[in-house]
C-alpha cells in the first residue's frame, strides 16, 4: 500500500503514517487519542466498523460504524476491510476505503486497533506502520478505571479484566511501549514518537530530489 503525502512544512513529499494505537480497553488509549486528534491537523481517525452495540455516549460515525452481523459479513465478502477480527465476541473491522481517502489526503492515520489488527495492519502495509502498545499502570489500577468509567456491566468489565491480561502478553509485536502512569506525560511521549516517525529518511521521500540539488550546488 504505498502512498506519498505532503505535510512537511518545506512542502515535501513523504510517505504517510499508519498509526496504531492499542492497550487493554481502560488503559487510557482513547483520551490519548483524543488528544492526539486534537492537536494535529494532519492526523485522522480510521473509524472502525463493529457489531457489538453502541454504548451510551458514544455516536454513529464517529465513534464506531455500528453495523449487523450480516451488513459486516458483507463487508468481508466484498474485501471493505483492510483488516479485522473477534473482540469480545464480536466484530471489529478497518474501512480500507477511508484509510485510502486519509493517505490521499495529505494525512496520517490514527488506528485503535487490537494486536490481532496490528499484526495484519503491519502484514499489509509493513514499514508504513508504527505500532504503539499503552500499558497500564498496574492491574490494579485498569480495574478501578474500569469500574469508575460504569458504562459496561460487572460481568463484562470482568470479562474486560480477563482478557487484558492476553492482550498485554502481545506488547512485543509492537514497536513502542508506553505506560500511561500519567496521561499529560503519555501524550507527549505519544506525540514525540509521531513526530520522530515523520521524519525517518525511509519516508522522506520527497528529500531525494532536494539534497541531489543541493549537493550538485555544493
Ligand atoms: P471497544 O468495544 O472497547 O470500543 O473496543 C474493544 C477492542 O476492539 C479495543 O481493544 C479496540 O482497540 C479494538 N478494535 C476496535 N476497532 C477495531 C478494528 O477495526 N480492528 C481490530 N482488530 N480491533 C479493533
Amino acid at each position: 500500500m504505498a502512498h506519498t503525502i505532503e505535510s512537511d512544512p518545506h512542502g515535501f513529499k513523504r510517505r504517510g503514517v499508519l498509526f496504531v494505537l492499542s492497550s487493554p480497553s481502560g488503559a487510557g488509549k482513547s483520551t490519548i487519542a483524543r488528544k492526539l486528534l486534537a492537536a494535529d491537523p494532519d492526523l485522522r481517525m480510521s473509524v472502525s466498523a463493529t457489531t457489538r452495540q453502541i454504548r451510551p455516549g458514544e455516536v454513529e460515525g464517529r465513534d464506531y460504524q455500528f453495523v449487523d452481523l450480516e451488513r459486516f459479513r458483507e463487508m468481508v465478502a466484498d474485501h471493505a476491510f483492510l483488516e479485522w477480527a473477534h473482540v469480545f465476541n464480536h466484530r471489529y473491522g478497518t474501512p480500507r476505503a477511508q484509510v485510502e481517502e486519509i493517505l490521499a489526503s495529505g494525512r496520517d492515520v490514527l488506528f485503535d486497533i487490537d494486536w490481532q489488527g496490528a499484526q495484519q495492519l503491519f502484514q499489509i502495509a509493513g514499514g508504513d506502520v508504527v505500532r504503539v502498545f499503552i500499558l497500564p499502570p498496574s492491574m490494579e489500577e485498569l480495574h478501578q478505571r474500569l469500574l469508575n468509567r460504569a458504562t459496561d456491566p460487572i460481568e463484562v468489565i470482568d470479562a474486560r479484566m480477563a482478557r487484558a491480561a492476553g492482550e498485554v502478553s502481545h506488547w512485543d509485536g509492537y514497536d513502542y511501549v508506553l505506560v500511561n502512569d500519567d496521561v499529560e506525560k503519555c501524550f507527549e511521549s505519544v506525540r514525540t514518537i509521531l513526530a520522530a516517525e515523520r521524519l525517518k529518511r525511509s519516508r522522506q521521500t520527497g528529500l531525494i530530489g532536494f539534497i541531489r540539488h543541493m549537493l550538485k550546488t555544493a
